[in-house]
This record gives structure tokens, C-alpha cells and sequence, in this order.
């Protein structure tokens, strides 16, 4: 599996095209805006876009899903259903955040603990990880090691958890109980900023170290 970051829009949000290598197949993970760089990106790749999957509601990570689940006339999966209220608000949100028309969508799936998706020969389980919103879920390829958690988890931070139905103490239980199990050498890849491992958050991360615990 080999995985492309695109940041997209004014909240450099990491838009992942996730491949399987053996079959050219691909997955546009959090599709937040600016479609069309992430069409040319996906060219570039010579890679056919199988699905669009995505994390959360919020906009910078599901703004263009259904213009590039449209223009691919693949399906739209994720997040879990607990953020519908998000997805119902984006026509809303991106005028009032100047991002264009993000036009609002029912996913063809929603996603819940113990799911998996597919593309190509690729599999990868589904986690639900509340907290920064309440119906974030986590993409787990076990095979490669990698882990796909938008906002939950970031280098060095945690998401937000001041918005409504946001919950600090559900964010650190997703962390701490759906996460780390998954391994101290898996690598992530946050909906912002650089890319690290469980590990070494588990060392290190102010809010969700192990010595946090104590
Ligand atoms: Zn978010
Ligand atoms: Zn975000």
C-alpha cells in the first residue's frame, strides 16, 4: 500500500490517496476541498479511485467528497452516523468559512466499530473514535502497519473537543483504548501537520502520554 498527502484548503488538511499497489486500485481518504488538485494528484498516480472513505464530518475533511465521489461515480463510506448533524451543516458551514460550495451528501455507507473497507487487494478495519466529534471513526491497515485517524490524534496533540458534542474524556478513552492496542510501531497520519507513531506519542504527547495516566 502506498499513501499520497495532499493538504487541502485554508486548514492544510492532509487529503490521503491510500493504493494498492497490486492492483493500481485506490482510496481519496478525507476529500476536504480543492477537487481538482486532488483529481490531478490521483492522474499523476495512474491509479483508479475505487471509493471516497472518510474520517469525520467536519468540513475540511469531507467539503468536496461529493463532488469527487460524483466526477469518480464511486461510492461515499464513513464517517459513523453519529455525524450526520456535521454532514447536514456543510452547504452552511463553507460559506461561512469562505471554502466554496461544499455541497451536502448522504454517504452510501456509514461506518461503525468492527467494519472494514476495501479497495483493491487492501483492507482496512474501522475503528469508532469519539471525542472530537461523536461519530469519528479510524481507518487500520493491520498488513502495513498504518493508521488513518484525522482528528483524534495529532504529532505532539489531540483534536479539538470544544465543539458541540465534542467530550475530552471520550477523545483520551478513543485514544488510549482504540489506539495504542493497535501497536506501538504503527505509523499515522493525522488530518493536519506531520506524520508520527503510536509509540512514540505514547512517550511523549502531552495529553495522552502513559505518564498522563498516573
Ligand atoms: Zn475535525
Ligand atoms: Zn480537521
Amino acid at each position: 500500500m502506498k499513501v499520497t498527502l495532499i493538504p487541502v484548503t485554508p486548514f492544510q488538511q492532509n487529503c490521503s490517496i491510500v493504493v494498492c499497489e497490486t492492483t493500481g486500485r485506490a482510496a481519496v481518504v478525507d476529500p476536504g476541498g480543492e477537487v481538482e488538485r486532488i483529481i490531478s494528484a490521483v492522474e499523476q498516480l495512474h491509479v483508479t479511485v475505487d471509493k471516497v472513505l472518510l474520517t469525520h464530518g467536519h468540513l475540511d475533511h469531507c467539503g468536496g467528497a461529493k463532488a469527487l465521489a460524483d466526477h469518480y461515480g464511486v461510492e461515499i463510506h464513513g464517517p459513523h452516523a453519529e455525524d450526520a448533524f456535521w454532514i447536514d451543516q456543510l452547504p452552511a458551514q463553507s460559506k461561512r468559512f469562505g471554502f466554496g460550495d461544499a455541497q451536502a451528501f448522504t454517504p452510501d455507507r456509514w461506518l461503525q466499530e468492527g467494519d472494514s473497507v476495501q479497495f483493491g487487494d487492501e483492507t482496512m478495519e474501522v475503528y469508532h473514535c469519539p471525542g472530537h466529534t461523536p461519530g469519528h471513526v479510524i481507518f487500520f491497515s493491520r498488513a502495513n502497519r498504518l493508521a488513518l485517524v484525522g482528528d483524534v490524534l495529532f504529532a505532539g496533540s489531540i483534536g479539538r473537543t470544544d465543539f458541540p458534542r465534542g467530550d475530552h474524556s471520550d477523545l483520551v478513552r478513543s485514544v488510549r483504548d482504540k489506539l495504542w492496542p493497535l501497536g506501538d510501531d504503527v505509523t499515522f497520519v493525522p488530518g493536519h501537520g506531520p506524520t508520527s507513531t503510536f509509540g512514540h506519542e505514547r512517550r511523549t504527547n502531552p495529553f495522552v502520554a502513559d505518564r498522563m495516566n498516573a
